[in-house]
This record gives structure tokens, C-alpha cells and sequence, in this order.
């Protein structure tokens, strides 16, 4: 873990923090084809939408009028009926690391938030998919505060879209700075799967983001009807939050499992991969005290994805130091017991990472993010505060 000792600088919500117009279309909400169909309600070609869809990806525009290469009766046309607008900004801390957190106001008291890492060879951002959760884990802070609602398409683009052009502005850049984008804030993606979907088209489209498939991950604590759809419609990289190596505990801890046993997760794990051949699965492991972070637990693990017979699942683990907060009743496992415990997975010939902790100095989190506005301070002080260079055990 890392230790951060240099000051917080908190920074005023930056402009894209103003009202919503109202009954006009957010193009954020659409991927290139939802655009394309929009311009064709307007009477305009595909084409048109490529360059509009461009100018707001790529350049980061909102204002019809600066869309230079655009006919001015469309740009008119635009005026009167649509908008590209964020979601306004609560507040922006940015860490001494470089780590910069998000904290975004959804409405009705809720607040989701993105954080960007910055890493020599890669700046990734971590997204929210809903405000709140329904899954319920025990040792997630989101899951305590229970589900509030799905983020929209475009909410969810919109977390990306900002972070990417308030930090080009801000560095002076125009080449793009977030390389990859993990669904590993709030929420869980695959239970809101019609709006994450072209989000993340969004990020992989060409004349957008342009991520490659593998840069772009979605986290998931096993949704296994929504793992077979993922694979036939946008098979990106898979995380799977796993925490546990048998039912009965995984069902105490990741409630989902109750539906999705260990058993049935896995075979989605591998029908995924079929979809992604040169690909793994990710599977995270928060590890608890005395709960799931015996040696005996490794042992299982490994049973589960190498088995003695049959297949197993082509994978590696990446263990993440819990970030406690009262309510759960949980403590962090001591980093001997990690380190075991990654040696015994490594040993087996598992690729075993440890989760490194960046923006300490700003509880730059994901995966227990705010909950509430009102009680943001609150929220803030549960945050977790691990994220996530991995330190590998072997290589
Ligand atoms: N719902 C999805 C994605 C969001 S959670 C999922 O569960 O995968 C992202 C990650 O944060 C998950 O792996 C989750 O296990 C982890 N996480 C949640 N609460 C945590 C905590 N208190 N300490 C450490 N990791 C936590
Ligand atoms: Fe939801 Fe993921 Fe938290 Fe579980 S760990 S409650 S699935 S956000």
C-alpha cells in the first residue's frame, strides 16, 4: 500500500456544472447509431451524425456554433432541439498522486462518482453505472446504502466525457489522456445493462474514445444471463468480483450467488472466453479478516480454476485489501495474510496481483463510492481507499 502524505487540493465544480435545458435531447445519451437515427429524424445523413458525434467525443464540444464543419442550418436545427451537457459537479479533489476524484449530482439526493488514475503507462477511469446498488454485499459500502436507480447512457458517458476534457483543458493536451475505463465505481453494471451497453460503444467507437475492447473492462459480481449477453454484444474485457471460494460463503458475502452459484458463474466465465479467446478473466477478491482469507480458501480457489480434471477457467486474481467501514462488521486482512495467500495462488501458477492503494489523501475509491448528497460527508469518510496499481507477485 501506499501512504500519501502531500495536501488535498479540493477545486470548485468546473463549468459543465449548469442546468440541464430542459425537453431537448442530451447527445450524450446516444452511440453513433442512436445519433445516426436522431440526424435522420432531422432529415440528415449518417454522415453528418459522424461529424457531430466527432466534434463531441473527440473535441470535447457542446456549443452547435463552434461545430465549424457543419452546415449552419443544422446547427440551427441543433440548437432547437438538442444539448451536450455533464452531469453538474459537487466537487473535484485532486490528490497529490495525481489521482482525481468526481463526485456528480444525479438528482433526488444522489450522487455517483468517476476517478481518474494516473499510472506512467496508462490513465484510467474508474465509472459508475447506477446511484447505488441492489446486490447488497456486505463489505461494499454501495451496497449498504441499497439502490436509489440506473445511471442513463448518457450519464454514464457523461462521467467519461468530462473527465477527459476537463483534464485535457487542464494539462494543456489534446491528445487523449484516459486509456482505459473500468465499470468499477457505483453500482453493478450488468443490472443495467440497456444503458451500459452503447455506453460502452461510446467508448470503443473510433470517431469517440477509439478504446480497444481490452482496455475497456466491466466489473461484475455475476450476473450470468447478463455475461452471455455481454459476450454476444460487446465482448470487452470481464472482471468478476468473486470473494469467496464455495456457495455457502459466497452467499453470505455476495448475496447474488444465491441465484448465480460459484458453479453456474464459472461456466459463464468460460462461455465468455469463448467469445474473447486470446483473453482471461479477472477475478477480484477482497480479503477479509478471518473470513475468506484463509490458506485453505487459496486451496480452494485454486480447485476452482484448476481443477485436478476438466478445464478450469483461464484467469488471474487480484487481491484487494478491504477498506473497512463500521457498518459491515468486517476487518481488512493483515498484508502477511495477502501476501500468503497471493504466494499460495502463484505457487498453483495463478497470475496473482495485490491491489495498490492510490489518492489515499482524497479516499479515491471505486466500488463504495457516495451514496447520499446530504450525507456526503459521511459517505465520503466510509470511502474505500484502494485503488489500484497491481503489484505482482509473479510475473
Ligand atoms: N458491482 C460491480 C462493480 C462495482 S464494485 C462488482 O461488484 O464487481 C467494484 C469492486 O470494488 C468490486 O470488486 C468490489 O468487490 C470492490 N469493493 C467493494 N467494496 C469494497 C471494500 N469495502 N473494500 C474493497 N473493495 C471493495
Ligand atoms: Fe454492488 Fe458491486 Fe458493491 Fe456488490 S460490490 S454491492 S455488486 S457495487
Amino acid at each position: 500500500m501506499t501512504t500519501t502524505e502531500t495536501a488535498t487540493a479540493v477545486v470548485a465544480a468546473p463549468a459543465a456544472a449548469t442546468a440541464t435545458p430542459a425537453k431537448t435531447t442530451n447527445l450524450l445519451e446516444f452511440d453513433l447509431d442512436g445519433l445516426a437515427a436522431f440526424c435522420e429524424k432531422l432529415g440528415e445523413k449518417r454522415f453528418r451524425a459522424t461529424q457531430l458525434f466527432r466534434w463531441i467525443h473527440q473535441r470535447g464540444a457542446r456549443d452547435f456554433d463552434a461545430m465549424s464543419d457543419l452546415a449552419k442550418a443544422l446547427r440551427d436545427k441543433l440548437k432547437g432541439c438538442a444539448h451536450v451537457q455533464a452531469l453538474p459537479v459537487i466537487s473535484e479533489h485532486v490528490s497529490a498522486d495525481g489521482t482525481v476524484k468526481w463526485l456528480f449530482d444525479v438528482g433526488g439526493g444522489n450522487a455517483v462518482e468517476a476517478v481518474f488514475i494516473p499510472e506512467d503507462d496508462r490513465g484510467t477511469l474508474c465509472v459508475s453505472s447506477q446511484a447505488g446498488c441492489a446486490v447488497g454485499c456486505r463489505f461494499c459500502s454501495t451496497g449498504h446504502q441499497g439502490f436509489s436507480r440506473n445511471l442513463t447512457t448518457g450519464e454514464i458517458v457523461a462521467q467519461l466525457w468530462f473527465a477527459e476534457h476537463a483534464l485535457r483543458a487542464r494539462l494543456g493536451k489534446t491528445e487523449r489522456i484516459i486509456s482505459n475505463v473500468v465499470m468499477m465505481g457505483m453500482g453493478e453494471p450488468l443490472q443495467n445493462y440497456s444503458a451500459l451497453v452503447p455506453a460502452l460503444r461510446v467508448m470503443l467507437d473510433d470517431h469517440a474514445y477509439g478504446l480497444s475492447r481490452r482496455r475497456v473492462t466491466v466489473s461484475t459480481s455475476g450476473v450470468v444471463p447478463m455475461i452471455d449477453r455481454l459476450a454476444q454484444d460487446c465482448p470487452v474485457a470481464l472482471a468478476v468480483s468473486l470473494h469467496a471460494p464455495n456457495d455457502p460463503l459466497r452467499d453470505n458475502l455476495v448475496p447474488l450467488n444465491r441465484k448465480y452459484p460459484i458453479e453456474e458463474l464459472l461456466a459463464a466465465c468460460n462461455r465468455y472466453l469463448e467469445h474473447a479467446p486470446r483473453d482471461f478473466i479477472t477475478f477480484e477478491y477482497c480479503m477479509l479478516d478471518g473470513v475468506n482469507d484463509q490458506l485453505e480458501h487459496a486451496q480452494q480457489l485454486i480447485d476452482l480454476v484448476k481443477p485436478a480434471r476438466g478445464a478450469g477457467v483461464r484467469c488471474k486474481f487480484n487481491l484487494i485489501p478491504f477498506n473497512p467501514f463500521p457498518a459491515s462488521g468486517l476487518l481488512r486482512s493483515s498484508q502477511a495474510q495477502v501476501l500468503a495467500f497471493g504466494k499460495l495462488l502463484s505457487d498453483a501458477g495463478i497470475v496473482t496481483t495485490v491491489r495498490k492503494t492510490r489518492g489515499d489523501d482524497i479516499d479515491a475509491a471505486c466500488g463504495q463510492l457516495a451514496g447520499d448528497v446530504k450525507d456526503r460527508t459521511k459517505a465520503a469518510e466510509r470511502m474505500a481507499k484502494q485503488r489500484t496499481i497491481a503489484l505482482k507477485l509473479v510475473t
